[in-house]
């Protein structure tokens, strides 16, 4: 018996020529209180917010950050692109017990979607986190193979260096990542369909991915122009509102704390000047917003149509 709230996990929005849909892994908590998980943000700001910010973002009776794993899924001239694909199944994930071995139904949720793996063109990693790449690959009786055999990745060359472990970096992420590079990149890479790109790359006449280091070293933000409709996918510059109205309030994963509040502020920036909508990799609520600048911050001026998942079950 398929659950009712499986249909209603599935939203779809229009930007110019392109369409916008939203498809679930998860939705919940992340055993993280806003101290822990965004450390230096002022609590004044989290309680000043509170009444909005329940029961989308923050669990009002456990005070933990309410959060979402989810896929943009875009259709633009023709073409089905993927944005980020989340945390995937049966991954071990030794350092991240919430996301180990995880059995979900979201490739039943994408094809309700009218998404079937084959008919993916694109897919984009915004970054190369555990929860960012996880259903590149799935498994196929012991071996992790690419999920979308005709797509391929666009991934930024910076974050494919600094992940590899060859290269031994020691991220801040610590072992946070242990075993994504190995199940959920090089698979995919070795199958000869990852396209790193540098500096930019360009997508179609709507869509362009740049670089925008901070959280991870080769964070990319999808920046979506048709005709009077703007929208810039984020990734994890954000990963709760009240960083708009406290641009400089990091979560504790990013990588260079200092890059990512810089290029937190030129991003809000460009959607404040651009009437852009901001779409973050895991607002639960509306899931995007439009931004406004208040004095040197700026403040959520209006969310997107999509519907809360707390107002679906
Ligand atoms: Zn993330």
């Amino acid at each position: 018996m398929e659950p009712i709230e499986v249909e209603a996990a599935v939203d779809t929005i229009t930007l110019g020529d392109v369409t916008l849909t939203r498809v679930r892994e998860y939705f919940g908590p992340v055993d993280m209180a806003p101290e822990v998980f965004f450390p230096g943000s002022p609590a004044e700001a989290w309680e000043a917010h509170r009444s909005w910010l329940v029961p989308d973002f923050l669990d009002g009776r456990t005070r933990i950050v309410n959060s979402a794993i989810q896929t943009w899924v875009l259709r633009s001239e023709g073409r089905v692109i993927l944005v980020d694909t989340g945390v995937g199944n049966h991954k071990d994930r030794p350092y991240a017990p919430v996301w180990n071995r995880l059995n979900t139904d979201f490739l039943g949720d994408l094809a309700r979607a009218g998404v079937r793996p084959e008919d993916v063109d694109i897919v984009i990693n915004t970054h190369l986190h555990i929860d960012h790449v996880g259903w590149n690959t799935y498994l196929e009786g012991r071996s992790w193979v690419p999920t979308f055999p005709n797509a391929t990745y666009l991934m930024s060359r910076a974050d494919f260096d600094f992940w590899n472990p060859a290269n031994e970096h020691k991220p801040l992420l610590g072992r946070g990542n242990q075993n994504v590079f190995e199940d959920s990149v090089a698979p995919v890479r070795e199958a000869g369909q990852v396209l790193l790109w540098e500096e930019g790359h360009r997508i179609d006449g709507s869509l362009r991915l740049d670089l925008a280091p901070g959280h991870t070293p080769g964070s990319s933000v999808l920046r979506l122009e048709s005709g009077s409709e703007r929208a810039v996918f984020v990734g994890d510059l954000l990963h709760s509102p009240v960083q708009i109205h406290e641009p400089d309030s990091n979560s504790c994963f990013c990588e260079d704390p200092a890059g990512a509040r810089a290029t937190r502020r030129r991003l809000l920036g460009w959607a404040a000047d651009n009437n852009a909508l901001v779409v973050p990799a895991h607002l639960g609520g509306h899931g995007a917003a439009e931004v406004v600048r208040e004095g040197d911050k700026f403040a959520v001026k209006g969310w997107a149509p999509f519907a809360p998942y707390t107002e679906q079950v």
